[in-house]
């Protein structure tokens, strides 16, 4: 992308220091939303690259909660479907799941058993990377069920916390647009 694309979507994203915990930074994606033209600007950045034949997915996925937002915008303009990977106890249907590491304690996330088919090519979507341990659990509840993750695409990335490269070295190519020291 033009770096004016990338250097506009960061100037639209709100820090909030000490939230939700003291010495976090969070990285707040809501203004990205509320303002038309920006919330254009940014969908379309990633369906500019999906929607190429050789990207295109056959499932997007997206990650509780943000991820819905971004991921079901994006697989409407591709003309794909969307399953949501949610955490733990939302979803009525049978459902494979996988616990994963916190700072503090551990997370789960599920997803339908017959929310992907095995060979399916699928882009998982969440607003952000930090340490990258959900991105690896939605890369890890998908290929539980035979799919392939293409890709990890997400607004925002924190390489100091090093989930990016771990999610790369794991196998996952990523696709993120504003970078956070
Ligand atoms: P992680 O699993 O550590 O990569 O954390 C990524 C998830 O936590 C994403 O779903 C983000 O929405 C959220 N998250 C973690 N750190 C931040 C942050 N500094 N600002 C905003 N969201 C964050």
């Amino acid at each position: 992308h033009a770096p004016d694309v990338n250097a506009f979507l960061r100037h639209h994203i709100r820090t909030v220091p000490d939230w939700p915990a003291p010495g976090v930074q969070f990285r707040d994606i809501t203004p990205l939303l509320q303002n038309p033209q920006v919330f254009h600007v940014l969908i379309d950045a990633f369906v500019h690259r999906y929607m190429s034949r050789d990207m295109r997915p056959d499932v997007v996925a997206g990650l509780d909660a943000r991820g819905f937002i971004l991921g079901a915008v994006i697989a409407y303009q591709l003309k794909v479907g969307f399953v949501p990977i949610r955490k733990k106890g939302k979803l009525p249907f049978t459902t494979v799941e996988e616990t994963y590491e916190l700072e503090y304690g551990s997370a789960t996330v599920e997803l339908h058993a017959d929310a992907v088919k095995p060979g399916d090519k699928v882009l998982l979507v969440d607003d952000l990377i930090a340490t990258g341990g959900t991105m690896m659990a939605g890369k890890k509840l998908l290929e539980k069920l035979g799919a392939q993750v293409m890709e990890g695409a997400a607004i925002v990335d924190l390489p100091e916390l090093g989930g990016s490269k771990r999610l790369t070295d794991a196998g996952l190519p990523l696709f993120t647009l504003v970078d956070f020291a």
